[in-house]
């Protein structure tokens, strides 16, 4: 008997070949996971006349956890970001995107450790947009009390709950006085209901500047929704670059796990992309789930696959294929 039921979401492009190298991990790992496979995404449109089937939310719905990989979306023009859609209909209000050194993971730092807490319901991000006339658009940029006030208190838990010592929020709220100017005035209300964790606010052009001087000054970041999707992007390239940074989209009853990356076209169906990414949100789930011990034996698993170095995929500056690295995970376990 499955302990768990768990949909899983192959995806776009190296989606399939990502997936699946988590599933055979997880697999591997032998906390008994049953996988609802669902197609999403620009491969299924024919097929079912959109990229978000109603049976996919409905999967995610009954079983309240998910394994995404990437979907592809239309750059200007087409259809609106499946990713979005499914962020905004089942209220995963806080993506979260944590980054680290591993070992062996070429780096240009050490000691990196930071969380970035993202905001994903609101700001630019609501796709608000319209032409005026031929010649101009405008886009409309969100931000609500509500949506700021929970961000920023999830950021303060999750920091609490990992024993991590400070909270910086990013904004614009010097140029942005009304929109980020909430955000910011939220942040700081919060802030006082948890006096045993720094805080502090940077202008995010800022904050940019100062994650690539100095990383290691920063512990958990919250931002708007458009700023985190930039600043996670960077700090996934303070630590290896994007084939090592793993995600989480989480709402009050329902998670979902995907890696940072997109489903970069010009790799699908190589058999040629960093697992890694895939797996580490894997390993979140897993945590999500209260697997801890599973989880920590995946960790050791990959640290000493990276440190023996035998079998890594081309951007940890290996020959292996997607599936060669996530084999040798797997046998460890
Ligand atoms: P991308 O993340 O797909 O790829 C950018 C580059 O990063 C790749 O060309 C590759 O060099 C590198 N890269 C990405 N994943 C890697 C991995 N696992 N291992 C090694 N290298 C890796 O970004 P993009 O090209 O801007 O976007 C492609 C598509 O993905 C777009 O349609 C975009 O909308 C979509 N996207 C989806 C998600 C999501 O599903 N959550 C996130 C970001 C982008």
């Amino acid at each position: 008997m499955s302990k768990y039921t768990i949909t899983l979401i192959p995806g776009d492009g190296i989606g399939p070949d990502v997936t699946n190298a988590a599933r055979k991990v997880l697999d591997a790992a032998g906390v008994g996971i049953e996988w609802e496979v669902v197609e999403a995404g620009e491969a299924v449109i024919e097929k079912y006349g959109t990229p978000l089937p109603d049976q996919v939310l409905e999967s995610i719905r009954r079983n309240k956890v998910a394994l995404k990989g990437p979907l592809t979306t239309p750059v200007g023009t087409g259809f609106r970001s499946v990713n979005v859609a499914l962020r905004k209909e089942l209220d995963l209000y806080a993506n979260v995107r944590p980054v680290r050194n591993l070992p062996r993971v070429p780096s240009r730092y050490e000691n990196v450790d930071i969380v970035v807490v993202r905001e994903n319901t609101e700001d630019l991000y609501a796709g608000i947009e319209h032409m005026v006339g031929k010649n101009a658009a405008e886009s409309i940029k969100i931000i609500t009390r509500e949506a700021s006030e929970r961000i920023v208190r999830f950021a303060f838990e999750l920091a609490r709950k990992e024993g991590r010592r400070k909270v910086t929020a990013g904004h614009k709220a010097n140029i942005m006085k009304c929109t980020d100017g909430l955000f910011l005035e939220v942040a700081r209300e919060v802030a006082k209901d948890y006096p045993d964790i720094e805080f502090e606010d940077r202008i995010i052009d800022a904050l940019c500047m100062k994650l690539v001087q100095s990383p290691s000054d920063f512990d958990v970041l919250v931002l708007p929704n458009l700023y985190g999707d930039i600043v996670s992007d960077l700090c996934a390239g303070l630590v290896g670059g994007l084939g090592v940074a793993p995600g989480a989209n989480i709402g009050d009853e329902i998670a979902v796990f995907e890696p940072v990356h997109g489903s970069a076209p010009k790799y699908a169906g190589m058999d040629k992309v960093d697992p890694l990414a895939t797996i580490l949100s894997g390993v979140m789930m897993l945590k999500h789930l209260g697997e801890f011990e599973a989880a920590d034996r995946i960790l050791k698993a990959i640290e000493e696959v990276l440190v023996e170095g035998k079998h890594l995929t081309y951007d940890l500056g290996g020959t292996a294929k997607t599936s060669e690295m996530a084999a040798a995970i797997a046998a460890r376990l």
